[in-house]
């Protein structure tokens, strides 16, 4: 019977592609958000016709949320014989913006070979449409089958998911009474299975100082000097204490299985002038300097001690450097999450890629976040992985692309998991 589902999947491989292509073709770029409800309506089009009852749910009041740019969202839903269990598809919507590099049209699906091109080929369009053919070729093999499927398409994960995934679990759509089983097709490759991700922490710090003229610095206190002691106590302190700190997590790229720490952005003094401005700069002693720190940390690491490292390193500034002032403001926070390998859809999709591909899997972890976290904290659902097909690498990238034969492969991993979950 499996073989019959393969071959079902195999029929659909020029539909795989036109589906892929369709969605590419909807730029649903973000920020700012654009052609969300689009898109929703397209994938209403498509799956209703096939038995799905289609919600769309718009994110009122979350970030980004407007008249101009509202947050839609699509849950499709699909009973079997008996509703439970219920197997959820979530794939993100957006894509990001497109950058400078491209020898392709961004927003062209151009095929050429194995391979579609364009902003959302991997991440994720090529995985929303691996999971839409990979359900539909089981509905019609298994059309007697014990459970639900949902596919959801939800806006704003590159934007930390809060009028997306983050709103629908805080409506209850990540239940575990109403889901037990998720499966987000970022791409990860056709034969890894993505087990968690780490955690970040954003902050804005400054320091202080005091406005004098430029002749006479005595007279005043400089920031970016202050400064520049954080930047030489981070170097000397926190960057080493990171670099020795390794996680049991399987996080990929191997560079990422330390703590990380990037400074996202650096000034001091005068606003820059645009670039048109052709005037010189008055004479200050600059009295603010701020940076934007990125830190991630690691599950075994939490979130206070990350926080206490860094006000540790700012307050003995404080204690010991004269004039020392400063303040730090959390931007935003990203709680790590993992799932357990005993996990039932961890056991699941590792029997089906050994049945589809003929080998194990590889067990990774993302350096990055992506909306599991969500699902976690906010839907406290522990049963989620990412499994789907792409390169990550060419994520966000020029010119990125998906293979349809990996798309085929990850295509019959998840049916092979549907059939293993609700075949009757
Ligand atoms: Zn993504």
């Amino acid at each position: 019977m499996t073989d019959a589902l393969f071959s079902r999947i195999d029929d659909k491989r020029d539909d795989l592609i036109a589906l892929t292509q369709d969605l590419i073709r909807i730029p649903t770029l973000n920020p700012p958000g654009e052609n969300y409800r689009d898109i929703c309506e397209y994938l209403r089009a498509r799956l209703e016709p096939r038995g799905f009852t289609c919600e769309l749910i718009r994110a009122f009041g979350a970030p980004g949320d407007s008249d101009r740019y509202p947050r839609w969202n699509i849950v499709a839903r699909r009973e079997g014989v008996i509703n439970r269990p219920c197997v959820h598809f979530n794939s993100h919507i957006d894509v990001v913006e497109v950058g400078a590099g491209w020898t392709r049209d961004p927003f062209g699906a151009e095929l050429d070979g194995d391979r579609i091109y364009g902003r959302g080929a991997c991440d994720m369009k090529g995985g929303l449409a691996a999971s839409i053919i990979a359900a539909e070729s089981f509905i019609e093999e298994y059309p007697n089958y014990c459970g639900t499927i949902e596919i959801s398409g939800t806006a704003d994960e590159e934007s930390g998911g809060y009028g997306g995934v983050a709103y629908l679990a805080e409506k209850g759509y990540f239940d575990p009474a109403r889901v037990q089983h998720v499966i987000i097709p970022e791409p990860l490759g056709h034969d890894c299975i993505c087990l968690g991700h780490r955690g970040g922490w954003w902050a804005e710090i400054e320091t202080k100082g005091e406005i004098a003229h430029g002749s006479m610095p005595f007279l005043g206190d400089c920031a970016v000097r202050h400064m520049g002691a954080v930047l030489d106590a981070f170097e000397k302190k926190l960057f080493p204490a990171m670099a020795a700190r390794h996680t049991e997590m399987p996080v990929i790229p191997e560079g990422a299985r330390q703590s990380t720490m990037n400074i996202n952005s650096i000034h001091g003094g005068q606003p820059e002038q645009p670039a048109d401005y052709t005037g010189l700069p008055a004479h200050c002693v600059p009295d603010s300097c701020r940076i934007v720190i990125d830190r991630r940390f690691l599950i075994e690491e939490g979130i206070e001690a990350t926080q206490s490292e860094i006000r540790d390193i700012l307050e003995h500034l404080r204690a010991t450097r004269p004039g020392f002032r400063y303040e730090i403001r959390e931007l935003n926070r990203v709680m790590p999450s993992m799932t357990d390998k005993t996990a039932p859809v961890v056991q699941t999709v590792t029997k089906a890629i050994q049945e589809v591909l003929g080998q194990d899997p590889a067990y990774v972890a993302s350096p990055g976040s992506y909306d599991q976290k969500h699902i976690d904290r906010i839907g406290r659902l522990k049963n989620c992985i990412a499994y789907g097909p792409g390169v990550l690498e060419l994520a966000h990238k020029p010119d990125e692309w998906i293979s349809v034969e990996d798309m085929l492969s990850s295509t019959r991993v998840i049916a092979a998991s549907l059939k293993q979950l609700l075949a009757s």
